[in-house]
Formats: C-alpha cells, structure tokens, sequence
C-alpha cells in the first residue's frame, strides 16, 4: 500500500468564507499515483470545516447564513469569555474538520456539483489543510 501525504496554505479574507480548494487536492491526487484507496482531507483548526457542495456565489451567501443563523455570535455562549468566537468553535464541531473520498482510476469518486471547500468561521487567517491518500 502507498501512502501519501502533502500539507497545503490556504489564506482566507473574511471571518466566514468558503474558499475552493478542488484544485489543489486534485492535483495532490494526481501526484499521489495512488490509483485506487482513498483520500482524506482534514483542517486542523478548531474554528474551520471542511464542506462538498456546489460552487455558486448564492449557495455560497446561503451556506454563511444559515451558519450564522444556526451559530450565532455573542449569543451568551461560555467560551466568549475566553476569545469571544464561541459560535466559531461550535459550527466546526458540528459540521466537521475532515472528509474522506473514495479514489478510483487515480480520480476522487465525487459528482459534478460536489467541490471542496474550505469553511472558514474565524478568520481571516492562514489555514493548514493536511491531505493524506492511501491506496494502490
Ligand atoms: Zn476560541
């Protein structure tokens, strides 16, 4: 079995974003050389996500809204007394820092209107994205 591994920077603009990051784990993928396995993308923050959808400027409006819905800031939220991005924390424990993909013929098993994105809930800031592929 293969194994392999790349780090990639994303640097982020706003406190919550989405930004594309198909490219660069499609190209990891290729260098890989792993044909068939499997292909796990993780951030190692405690306030980002990693997300599948489609890439279109309204989806992504609607993504930030109902996260700022769903995770409000400064809602009395205990953490706030430590660095005051409580909703940050909880919205990355709740959606997820890591997403695995099935690889076959050298390709990440996803559909047309499944791009991979980094959510970013407190930035800006620059973020650590670990892509690790196992297979043969
Ligand atoms: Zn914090």
């Amino acid at each position: 079995m293969k194994v392999f591994f790349q780090e990639i920077q994303v640097s982020t603009r706003n406190r919550t974003e989405l930004v594309d990051i198909t490219g660069s784990i499609e190209g990891i993928m290729l260098k890989s050389e792993v044909k068939n396995g499997l292909c796990i993308i993780h951030s190692v923050h405690s306030t980002t996500a990693i997300i599948l959808n489609e890439h279109e400027a309204g989806l992504a409006k609607d993504i930030v809204k109902k996260i700022e819905q769903d995770f409000p800031k400064g809602a009395g939220w205990l953490h706030d007394r430590v660095d005051d991005n409580a909703d940050a924390h909880l919205a990355s424990s709740f959606i997820g820092p890591t997403r695995v993909f099935p690889v076959q013929n050298g390709r990440l098993v996803r559909g047309t209107w499944q791009n991979i994105f980094l959510l970013e809930l407190d930035g800006p800031r620059t973020r650590r994205i670990t892509v690790e592929v196992m297979g043969e």
